[in-house]
């Protein structure tokens, strides 16, 4: 049901809302707090509920071009609506984007959400950067009523110095008492910076990345470019080298970092055969060394015999 991206990185998210979407729109929850390192998944995840619970022909959802469909995906939608400081600018007094999400905006919302509507109604509250340049996001950025223009925008999450208490406590009693087929969504990255009248009333799901972060192979790069070692004056010169940044490093993540180079060379290679089996030959070499390493007394004759072992014959 969801984009593939959101699938294979936020299983957990795409799962929980897919199963709550399945079981109607009546019994979907008010109120959402979605927690995580990512706003911009988050955002996205969101214009997809949105569009699911808008959307004229469910049973081709995915590639659905029905005119809500097409308009939430242009972020045009008037079932849409998207809280931020630098948003909905009719509801700042001066038109004029803000640092904070103001009371004033939630005054407007809160007009606007007494209208009867025949949409399922997302209200998306989030911090949001204005960028100089031209941004990459899988959705389009809101446009406001007044202009179609598009501008360059990212959703940041909220924090409580952008959304500080009077407006947060201004909307409680629209999220506890709401109207139906209204569903407000808070985006954040850490739940700790949300007022806890938000975080009760709402439902906090972790949009986490099943992504493991990238190991940062900085400290190697430079010695790999040493392997293999030309001679054993050269190997032995390498382990010296590699005991003195493990002053910095422990020598297990030294090994590790190792091992991940030349992983990501093996990548790289992999179409090359004869490339492709000199480093599964090196790679296998670091392996036992990385065994090796738990029973060895010695750091440096460990090195020294690993790099030895690679010299080129
Ligand atoms: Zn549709």
């Amino acid at each position: 049901m969801f984009k593939q991206y959101l699938k294979e990185e936020f299983p957990f998210a795409t799962n929980f809302f897919e199963s709550a979407l399945k079981h109607g729109s009546d019994k979907f929850f008010h109120s959402f707090l979605l927690t995580g390192s990512n706003p911009v998944a988050q955002y996205d995840l969101v214009l997809e509920i949105a569009r699911y619970l808008n959307c004229q022909n469910k049973e081709h959802f995915e590639t659905c071009e029905c005119l809500n469909c097409k308009w939430i995906k242009e972020n045009k939608h008037p079932a849409v609506i998207t809280i931020s400081p630098i948003d909905y600018l009719e509801g700042h007094s001066d038109g004029k984007p803000k640092s904070v999400i103001s009371v004033d905006q939630i005054r407007h919302l809160k007009n606007a959400l007494s209208l009867t509507s025949p949409y399922h109604r997302i209200i998306i509250f989030t911090g949001a950067e204005e960028k100089n340049e031209e941004v990459d996001t899988p959705f389009s950025p809101p446009t406001t009523k007044d202009s179609d223009e598009k501008r360059n925008w990212l959703p940041t999450g909220l924090s409580q110095k952008i959304f500080k208490a009077s407006p947060s406590n201004a909307i409680l009693k629209s999220i506890e008492e709401p109207n139906d087929k209204v569903t407000f969504f808070f985006l954040t990255s850490n739940k700790d910076d949300m007022l806890p009248t938000i975080i009760s009333r709402s439902q906090c799901i972790n949009v986490i990345s099943n992504k493991i972060p990238s190991l940062d192979i900085s400290p190697v790069e430079n010695l790999v470019q040493k392997i293999p070692p030309r001679n054993e004056a050269e190997a032995v010169i390498l382990a010296q080298e590699f005991i003195d940044l493990s002053k910095s490093y422990t020598l297990d993540s030294l090994i590790d970092m190792l091992l991940e180079h030349f992983k990501r060379l093996l990548e790289k290679n992999s179409e090359n055969k004869i490339n492709a089996m000199k480093i599964i030959n090196i790679i296998q070499k670091i392996n036992k060394a990385k065994l090796e390493s738990l029973s060895y007394v010695s750091s440096i004759g460990l090195l020294e015999s690993l790099f030895l072992s690679l010299v080129k014959k």
